[in-house]
């Protein structure tokens, strides 16, 4: 199969790799139908890099798949069933996974980054990494699932009110999904965005007032 790999510092290849076949019992292999390029992506690919990685790893860590083989546990995702996956992996038994600091663990792994990940035909993954999805949710949306969880814990960190005015800073996919999440929660958002496209989409997703920060000072805004 082909598969877009970090190939050396700075670079990305599309290679022709093996098919990736299960190898624990917990394992499952998808067929991916979609995966998203993450600003860590870039930052992977940057000179230096702004984020480690493990060369010759397939990148590629929000993607949604269906199951072609399943794990021996009967509990987990069958053949066919449609998931997405929590790109995280922790061992679940260090003393930092014991307390709940799973991010953390001792042994902590990401697919596309430290273990092969998405931007290829096939995966392989552990069955408890995969949540089931819903037949109707277009693949390129629900390749979303894992930057939106991110922004989910992050609105809930933050514990913004509905009614209270928040802001936004950046409207990138990241920054836009705040602004849906947080309108939706009642909040009324402002948001900092030079960029007219990104700003526009921000308007569209609830933002109450849109600011430019090169013509205006968003701190006499807020
Ligand atoms: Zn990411
Ligand atoms: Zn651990």
């Amino acid at each position: 199969m082909r598969a877009a790999v970090f190939a050396e510092v700075g670079r990305v290849a599309v290679e022709e790799r093996p098919a990736p076949a299960r190898e624990e019992p917990t394992d499952v292999v998808l067929d991916i139908e979609a995966c998203g390029i993450c600003g860590t992506d870039l930052q992977i690919l940057g000179v230096p890099p702004g984020h480690p990685a493990t060369v010759g790893v397939v990148l590629g860590h929000e993607f949604v798949g269906v199951v072609a083989e399943a794990a021996e546990d009967v509990g987990s995702p069958r053949p066919g069933d449609r998931v997405v996956v929590a790109p995280n992996v922790s061992c679940g038994r260090c003393p930092w996974c014991r307390r709940g600091l799973s991010n953390h663990c001792e042994s902590f792994a990401t697919y596309g980054i430290t273990r092969d990940g998405g931007l290829a035909p096939r995966v392989r993954v552990r069955a408890s990494a995969c949540h089931p999805i819903a037949a109707h949710v277009p693949a390129h949306l629900a390749a979303l699932a894992e930057p939106l969880s991110t922004v989910v814990h992050g609105a809930q960190v933050a514990g913004v009110f509905p009614g209270e005015t928040v802001c936004v800073i950046g409207a990138g996919p990241v920054g836009l999904m705040f602004t849906a999440l947080l309108t939706l929660g009642g909040a009324s958002v402002v948001v900092v965005e030079p960029a007219p496209r990104r700003a526009g989409l921000a308007a569209e997703l609830g933002a109450v007032r849109v600011v430019d920060p090169v013509r205006e000072e968003p701190r006499s805004i807020l």
